[in-house]
């Protein structure tokens, strides 16, 4: 079997891999990007993706922005604790930003990604690549991978995990912390007698948070219920769905009028520790998997996709020190406070909210109107989840 060489080998073209892939092809640095799946029409990914207006900047500067098909802005951000008093609204103004954020389908920004690569000239994108083996030595990484019945391998600097988290168990001193929140997210596209006007409401409640995200002319939803309940609820028919989805919410978007195919996502909160070993680095899910609560995963990983090709790219002159200890010890200190205030910021909404005492309850609730009486800590708050932990 030959080896082929680059100074970058990929594992995993979701969103994230694709990024980094993106970027260090117009920096000029060969990369290897080896996705498991074929083309992504096969794969219709349902989830709705809630993107910052730092996402925006990052997928503008690769192209991406463009090419996206439905985006949806959101100006203003309802937060409320379902049965109690208090709740607090988050505006674009007061965070100085044009937009909030923007809703965009997982599916279709994957779609882009997948035709900007395969039409950039020079890119090594390799479909239905399934990388099995990893090996690391002081000098390089090593991936075997399977490609149309053949078994083939690439060598590289740098090896980048970007799948989602199954392959880093190969390598030695990485460790996943996990916790099962006994949750499952229900998403479908639903409509309501009022037409969405760009305001994104979640919800909190002692089940987990509904998220309705402005997308069309309604809106795509994000129904955090308890596991047990999970396959009841997919298996409703539409009319009873909408009615225990009113009743689960409330009214303050509308009479629910229509809903569209339901899919369902069991939720963990999963982080490596550390993100980097010999010649290798973790990125996006691979490195974290979050709640989706506030929206925070594919931003993160964003964030790690480009902070990464930043490090990279700073070694142009110097290509022997791609995936060096110094390199990767640099990236890792960079990620560090934006990682863990993004698992700290998501695993605290899921839980604090669900704890079913109504005293503490009440005392979220008023936390929540305190917030909405101080314009400093709502902006600090919101710039926050826009750019990440430095603001
Ligand atoms: C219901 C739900 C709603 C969400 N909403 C939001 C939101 O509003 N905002 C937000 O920012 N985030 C959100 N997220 C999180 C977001 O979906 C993830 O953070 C994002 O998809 C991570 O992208 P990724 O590229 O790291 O991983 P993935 O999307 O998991 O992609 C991994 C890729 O690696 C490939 N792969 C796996 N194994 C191999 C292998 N052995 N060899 C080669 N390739 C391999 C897979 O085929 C896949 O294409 C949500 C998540 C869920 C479940």
């Amino acid at each position: 079997m030959t080896t082929d060489r680059f100074d970058v080998v990929l594992a995993g073209g979701g969103p994230v891999g694709m990024a980094l892939a993106l970027r260090l092809h117009a920096r000029a640095i060969p990369t290897l990007l080896l996705e498991a799946q074929g083309v992504p029409e096969q794969a219709k990914d349902p989830r709705p993706l809630a993107l910052s207006y730092g996402s925006r900047l990052i997928l503008q500067r690769l192209g991406v922005w463009a090419r996206l098909s439905q985006i949806t802005p959101i100006n203003k951000i309802h937060i409320s604790n379902r049965g109690y008093f208090g709740r607090t609204v988050l505006t674009s103004q007061e965070a100085g930003v044009p937009e909030l954020g923007y809703v965009v389908n997982y599916h279709d920004l994957h779609h882009s990604m997948h035709q900007l690569l395969q039409s950039s000239r020079g890119a090594n994108y390799q479909l239905g690549a399934m990388v099995s083996k990893l090996t690391t030595t002081p000098d390089e990484a090593t991936v075997e991978y399977q490609q149309h019945g053949e078994s083939k391998c690439a060598a590289a600097k740098l090896l980048v995990l970007a799948d989602g988290g199954q392959l880093a168990a190969q390598i030695p001193n990485i460790r996943y912390h996990a916790h099962e929140y006994q949750q499952w997210a229900v998403v479908a596209n639903v409509e309501t007698t009022i037409p969405q006007s760009g305001i994104a409401y979640e919800r909190f409640t002692t089940d987990g948070p509904v998220a309705l995200l402005p997308s069309g002319t309604g809106y795509a939803l994000v129904w955090t219920v308890p596991a047990q309940s999970v396959k009841e609820i997919l298996a409703l028919n539409d009319q009873t769905f909408l009615s225990a989805l009113q009743c689960h919410f409330g009214d303050r978007p509308g009479k629910f009028i229509h809903t569209g195919k339901r899919s369902g996502f069991p939720l963990s909160l999963k982080y490596a520790v550390p993100a980097t070993a010999m010649r290798t680095a973790l990125i996006g899910n691979a490195s974290q998997t979050l709640h989706p609560v506030a929206g925070q995963g594919f931003n993160l990983g964003l964030r790690d996709a480009w902070e990464l090709s930043s490090e990279i790219s700073t070694l142009s002159a110097t290509p022997s020190k791609i995936g060096s200890q110094g390199m990767l010890h640099s990236y890792e200190q960079k990620r560090q406070l934006d990682r863990n205030a993004g698992k700290f910021f998501t695993d605290s909404l899921a839980k604090i909210f669900t704890i079913d005492f109504p005293v503490f309850q009440t005392f979220c609730g008023i936390g929540l109107s305190v917030l909405d009486c101080l314009p400093p800590a709502k902006r600090f708050v919101a710039r926050r989840m826009i750019f990440g932990a430095r603001g």
